[in-house]
């Protein structure tokens, strides 16, 4: 059943009847595929849980919470206290001593999950995750033991810092009463928290999820579009295939090229993690004056081909013919997969970047007045300019030319449907 958890079911893909992690008896799986595919995270407390003794529980009023200490490789199982209060406008309610683990008490925030945003499920009771509401201005140094989590993902996740405590609340709502422990389905929605935090989310239809959920475990063929740095520092290739495991957050958060839409080829795009091995290197001239997260092409696949959109600021829009703020500067290398999961070979996505830089941003900057004194073109007419007969073109001209050239052409015809 898609949607809700359900108790007997696959963590990653909820279907039934599945069977127990055989070390911690406390997360089940319906395949090897969904065991691998949570592994990364699911490790680094499988262990403590299965020695992780309930038999030696201080009170009744402590139970198993997530701690993620800031110096430490991997989370901890402990026991947290959470005595009961009497509080004037809520009534009783068990409320945590944070203090032993953040520190402070006054300045914690908490986020509460009863959904599972990548997974595309509701929980069915609360987890709340604590942290210092400031921690990215207060000097808390990074959190290590939440790297190990984010690190299993190639997005940029959020800076997490500082202490970070993550407890169960029974049920839903607003205002629950009574603590509970977690185990490790808990985890991995935290987990998934912590991964996706800082991403955006965009809207999926039902059909989508529909097709992801069949497809559970399969690897989809992507491309990593490699920007400057990866490319001059890591010896990487400027298109990279990948493949991608599924659930991922890509398909949940990424942006869709509008270009690439309208050629009937919609893509999925999303930011990598920088590569520490230049990203905190400040100097730049090796890169002849470029930033080493310049990447234009990525750039050129998110330009705007809105007629009506307007210039929004504040939401880091430019309006028509522009990429938005966040595809501008400091791009990064990045990932990109087809919405269909069909898949999508590296020679593919230079087609797509070569169309959009080249093709399609000469019919926008020709709208925008730059070939005056032309007359410039309707956006109308630029839109039914950029569509599939005229990618399709593109794709040949660029096979020739590599095949003059002597280089490599040989890659399936991106239409699958014909
Ligand atoms: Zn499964
Ligand atoms: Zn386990």
């Amino acid at each position: 059943m898609a949607g809700v958890e359900v108790k007997d079911s696959c963590i990653i893909c909820n279907t039934s009847s599945a069977n127990f992690c055989d070390r911690c008896k406390s997360i089940r799986y319906c395949s090897k595929a969904c065991q691998r595919a949570d592994w990364p995270t699911h490790k680094l407390l499988c262990k403590a849980f299965s020695n992780f003794d309930t038999t030696k529980r201080p009170s009744k009023n402590h139970f198993r919470a997530i701690f993620f200490p800031v110096d430490k490789e991997k989370p901890e199982l402990i026991w947290l206290h959470c005595p009961w209060r009497d509080d004037e406008e809520d009534g009783w309610y068990q409320h945590p001593d944070k203090k032993p683990f953040l520190g402070v008490d006054v300045f914690a925030s908490t986020t509460s999950i009863q959904r599972n945003r990548i997974l595309e499920r509701d929980l069915s009771d609360t987890i709340n995750l604590c942290y210092s509401d400031s921690f990215l201005v207060d000097g808390s140094r990074p959190n290590r033991s939440i790297a190990a989590i984010t690190a299993t993902k190639p997005y940029r996740s959020l800076d997490w810092r500082g202490p970070i405590l993550a407890y169960g609340k029974e049920g839903l709502g607003i205002d629950q009463i009574a603590c509970k422990d977690l185990d490790l389905n808990d985890f991995r929605h935290v987990a998934d928290l912590l991964i996706s935090y800082s991403l955006d989310p965009v809207p999926v239809n039902r059909q989508l999820s529909q097709l992801r959920q069949k497809s559970v475990g399969e690897k989809i063929k992507g491309v990593r579009i490699n920007c400057i740095g990866d490319q001059k520092m890591c010896g990487r290739p400027k298109f990279e295939a990948v493949e991608i495991a599924q659930p991922d957050p890509i398909f949940s958060y990424g942006d869709v090229s509008e270009i690439m839409k309208r050629v009937e080829l919609p893509i999925i795009t999303q930011h990598c993690r920088p590569d520490p091995k230049w990203a905190n290197n400040e100097n730049y001239k090796a890169f002849e004056g470029m930033s080493p997260f310049n990447n234009q092409d990525a750039t050129y696949l998110h330009l705007c081909c809105d007629p009506n959109a307007d210039l929004k600021l504040q939401m880091g829009k430019l309006g028509w013919g522009f990429a938005p703020l966040k595809w501008q500067d400091g791009v990064g290398s990045v990932i990109v997969v087809r919405q269909d999961k069909k898949p999508l070979f590296p020679l593919h996505m230079e087609a797509m970047c070569k169309y959009c830089r080249y093709d399609a941003s000469d019919l926008i900057r020709h709208s925008l007045g730059e070939y005056a004194p032309e007359k410039p073109m309707e956006k109308g007419d630029v839109l039914t300019m950029i569509c599939r007969p005229a990618f399709v073109i593109f794709w040949y001209k660029l096979l020739d030319e590599r095949r003059k050239k002597g280089e490599d052409s040989s890659a399936p015809y991106p239409y699958y449907d014909v």
